[in-house]
């Protein structure tokens, strides 16, 4: 792939909305001797963004987040540095995650443009983004696309020290948006309208009239049908299993940045996550987005890790420009209340001393728990 158009890809941010060699693990531990689960160890997590041009300052970047009493870092960056730079990480005491942008991407848009998801009105994201102009979605049914999307995470999964990959915008274009977005695009969005629904390119079409005998293009409302909303969803699990298949292969953990709760996450975007065969989920719980108060973090929490059965470790994304130091203090302990193993926050490039304060001594409170 073309590096420096990776590095462009990434300049917008879904978890924004958007280290030592650890061996695949899927599922639940088990307690040595008891044949029962054990509870998947506590672990909090950052959202990195930002360049490091030098090893100092990368170095430095990572000994503030351990200090906070963070263990593991989600960093979206070029192969080459994750080459590079793992190392230091692994010495620093912090697993690093190379986190890749999934479906969204346009680097080959202009290559490829039968690769990109098409709207209920025949429109493509290579052609005509929906929102914003950087939302390029590829369509998951496409052969060529899953090709190339393992050939991404092969790639940076053959990196000597680096503990996993992190998949985010793993997902359709959202068909409803969060509501408090709403106004920013000035959309009422109380259905799903066609150009916000996909994808209805002739692959997608074609197969689930195969599978059910109806073109979804020829149905009254498309938007009723339960068969062909799963079929969606089973598009996206299927790409996240075949990746989660490459990154096992190559010894490294698999993540993903998901919608909140089971349920805003197969209406909003498609994702049915609590079925993906993960090493750990991290819903990005941004109480703002939903107009919600801080409270509802452990909720929405609450049903994820209901939704997961305990089958694998949840960690709750939490979004710090809406989370002032006390407000950030109450969301660890809400996110811990719900049943989470750990917070996730966005992003460590993001926050006031004094929010690394907070964060340190409610992460302290939570460990000496
Ligand atoms: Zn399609």
């Amino acid at each position: 792939m073309n590096r420096r158009q990776f590095l462009t890809s990434v300049g917008a941010s879904a978890a924004g909305m958007a280290v030592a060699r650890v061996p695949p693990r899927t599922g639940v531990p088990r307690a040595a001797g008891s044949g029962l689960p054990a509870a998947p160890p506590r672990k909090h997590w950052a959202w990195l963004r930002g360049e490091f041009t030098t090893a100092d300052a990368w170095q430095r970047k990572l000994a503030t987040i351990k200090a906070a009493g963070i263990e593991a870092v989600l960093y979206t960056a070029n192969p080459d540095f994750y080459h590079a730079h793992a190392a230091a990480a692994e010495r620093a005491g912090l697993e690093l995650h190379a986190w890749m942008f999934t479906m969204m991407r346009g680097e080959n848009a202009a290559a490829h443009p039968d690769w990109y998801a098409v709207s209920r009105d025949g429109v493509s994201t290579a052609v005509k983004p929906p929102y914003v102009d950087y939302y390029k979605f590829m369509c998951p049914s496409r052969e060529d696309v899953r090709g190339y999307l393992a050939g991404l995470v092969r790639e940076v999964a053959q990196t000597d020290g680096l503990a996993g990959v992190h998949l985010d915008y793993i997902r359709y274009p959202d068909v409803i948006l969060p509501v408090a977005l709403w106004p920013k695009y000035n959309l009422v969005q109380d259905k799903e309208y066609p150009s916000f629904d996909f994808c209805y390119c002739d692959v997608c079409c074609a197969r689930f009239a195969r599978e059910s005998g109806v073109d979804p293009r020829k149905m009254p409302d498309p938007t009723a049908d339960v068969a062909w909303r799963q079929f969606r969803y089973d598009r996206i699990s299927e790409v996240v299993s075949l990746l989660a298949d490459v990154a096992h292969a190559h010894g490294k953990l698999i993540t993903a940045a998901v919608f909140p709760t089971p349920a805003i996450a197969r209406a909003l975007v498609r994702q049915d996550w609590t079925t993906w065969p993960l090493d750990a989920v991290l819903p990005m719980t941004y109480h703002a987005f939903y107009k919600q108060d801080v409270a509802w973090i452990e909720r929405a929490v609450r049903e994820g890790v209901r939704g997961l059965g305990a089958r694998r470790p949840l960690y709750s994304g939490l979004y710090t420009p809406d989370l002032p130091p006390a407000d950030l203090e109450r969301a660890v302990g809400y996110a811990i209340a719900g049943g989470a193993n750990g917070i996730s926050i966005f992003e460590a490039n993001g926050l006031t001393p004094d929010q690394w304060s907070a964060l340190a001594s409610a992460l302290a409170a939570r460990t000496a728990r």
